[in-house]
């Protein structure tokens, strides 16, 4: 048995789930590519669907990306000044959250 099965099993087990990387593009939440091009990419909507089926596997971080993402798409600004200050107000929401 591999570890990652391993893990699996303990996360299935046990609930605690300790996932640092974004789930659809597996890179790291801080530099998570999936705010590129939104949700339109193909190979990459059939990965949501499958993340969204099995959000027993994800880590209470990455759901919240997960949510976070979910925002993003259904909010992402054609005019690229808009997409500035959204992040920007972003970023301000989230430091409010650590505060
Ligand atoms: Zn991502």
């Amino acid at each position: 048995m591999d570890s990652g099965q391993e893990e699996r099993e303990y996360a299935v087990r046990t609930g605690k789930v300790h996932g640092e990387l974004c789930p659809i593009c597996e890179y790291d939440m801080d530099h998570c590519q999936c705010i590129f091009s939104g949700n339109a990419h193909p190979d990459r909507n059939r990965r949501i669907k499958i993340v969204k089926d099995h959000l027993q596997y994800l880590s209470p971080k990455q759901i919240g990306h997960l949510v976070a993402l979910e925002d993003w798409w259904s909010t992402s600004y054609g005019d690229e000044k808009d997409a500035e200050e959204y992040m920007k107000f972003l970023e301000f929401v989230e430091k409010e959250g650590e505060g």
